[in-house]
C-alpha cells in the first residue's frame, strides 16, 4: 500500500488525512502548526519532522494549503518537496488556488520528471471528514488514473476535467455561478416578502417553477423552507462568506487573464467584499440575505 505524505492539516486536510490513515495507508503528516500535526497523529497519522522526512519515503504527496503562494513555497521553494521526492512520486494538490500557479507548479513537476495533478474539492469540512468530497482534477490521463485510488478514499465523485489547471477552472467557474444564483435567490425572497408573500409560499411556487435552483432548494437563504440550511441556524458557516470571496477573487483574476466578461460575478464579489468590510465574512455565504434585507447583526 503506497506511503502518503500529507501537507496542510487544517480544517479540510485533517479529515482527508484521517480517512487515508483509516484506510490503512502510512500517512506522514506535515504542517507549520504543531497543533495541527498533533491532531493528525491522534487520528492515526505519523508526525513528520520536516519536508524531507515527510516526502522522502512517500509514493504519493497530497497537499491542502490555503493559497497559491503556499503551494508554490511547499513544492518549489528552497526547502520544497520537489527537492526530496524520490523518482516516480505522484503529487496531488487539493488546495483551491489560482489557475496560473496551478499550471506553473505542475509544469515544474513535469520538467523534473514527476506526475502531478490539481484536484480542488467541494463538499466542505463535513465532506472532508466523511470522505464524500467531490474532486475536480486537471492533468494528464496517466496521472489522473494513478491518483484515482487515493482520491476514492477521500471522495465520492471524482472528475477528470482535462489538462493541468482545469480542476481549478471547474471549481472557480462553479463557485462563481453559485454566488450569482445565491444572491439572485436572496433578492427574490426579499422582494416577495416586501410585497406581502411569505417565504414558504414563495418557495412552494418558485421551487416548482422556472426560478428553481440549488441555492433555493438545498440551501435556502430565507429561514423556514429548508430546515437543514444555515438560515435556520443563525447563518453559522457551512461555507463562509470569506471563502466565497476568495473564490470570486480567483475567478476575477482568471477572467481578466482570459479576457472573459463576468459582469454579475464582479457585482457578486463587491457584495461579498462588503460583508468582509463589515466584519461579517465569518457568517455563511447565504448570509448575504442579511446584507440585502438589512438585518446583519451589530458586531
Ligand atoms: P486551513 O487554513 O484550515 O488549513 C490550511 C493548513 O495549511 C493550516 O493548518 C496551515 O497551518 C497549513 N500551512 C500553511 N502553510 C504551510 C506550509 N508552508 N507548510 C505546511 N503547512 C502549511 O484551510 P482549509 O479550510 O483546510 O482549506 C484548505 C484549502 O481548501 C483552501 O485552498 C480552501 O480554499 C480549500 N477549500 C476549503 C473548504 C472549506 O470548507 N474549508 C472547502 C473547499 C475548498
Amino acid at each position: 500500500m503506497p506511503t502518503i505524505a500529507f501537507i496542510g492539516l487544517g480544517n479540510m486536510g485533517l479529515g482527508m488525512a484521517s480517512n487515508l490513515a483509516k484506510a490503512g495507508h502510512e500517512v506522514r503528516a506535515l504542517d507549520i502548526s504543531q497543533e495541527a500535526v498533533h491532531k493528525a497523529v491522534a487520528a492515526g497519522c505519523v508526525a513528520a519532522k520536516n519536508a524531507k522526512d515527510a516526502v522522502a519515503p512517500a509514493d504519493v504527496v497530497v497537499t491542502m494549503l490555503p493559497a497559491g503562494q503556499h503551494v508554490k513555497l511547499v513544492y518549489a521553494g528552497e526547502d520544497g518537496v520537489f527537492s526530496y521526492a524520490k523518482a516516480g512520486t505522484l503529487f496531488i494538490d487539493c488546495s483551491t488556488i489560482d489557475v496560473a500557479t496551478a499550471r506553473e507548479v505542475i509544469s515544474e513537476a513535469e520538467a523534473k520528471g514527476f506526475a502531478m495533478i490539481d484536484a480542488p474539492v467541494s463538499g466542505g469540512t463535513a465532506g472532508a471528514a466523511a470522505g464524500t468530497l467531490t474532486f475536480m482534477c486537471g492533468g494528464t490521463e496517466a496521472a489522473y488514473e494513478r491518483a484515482k485510488s487515493v482520491l476514492d478514499i477521500m471522495g465520492k465523485n471524482i472528475f477528470h476535467a482535462g489538462d493541468a489547471g482545469n480542476g481549478q477552472v471547474a471549481k472557480i467557474a462553479n463557485n462563481m455561478l453559485l454566488a450569482i444564483h445565491m444572491i439572485g435567490t436572496c433578492e427574490a425572497f426579499n422582494l416577495a416578502e416586501k410585497l406581502g408573500l411569505d417565504a414558504q409560499t414563495f418557495y412552494d411556487i418558485s421551487s416548482t417553477a422556472s426560478g428553481q435552483n440549488w441555492s433555493m432548494t438545498s440551501y435556502c437563504p430565507a429561514p423556514g423552507p429548508v430546515p437543514s440550511s444555515p438560515a435556520n441556524n443563525d447563518y453559522k458557516a457551512g461555507f463562509a462568506a470569506a471563502m466565497m470571496l476568495k473564490d470570486l477573487r480567483l475567478a476575477k483574476d482568471a477572467a481578466i487573464a482570459a479576457e472573459a466578461q463576468t459582469p454579475l460575478a464582479n457585482r457578486s464579489e463587491a457584495l461579498y467584499a462588503e460583508m468582509e468590510a463589515l466584519g461579517q465574512d465569518g457568517l455563511d455565504f447565504s448570509a448575504i440575505m442579511r446584507l440585502i434585507n438589512g438585518t446583519l447583526p451589530d458586531l
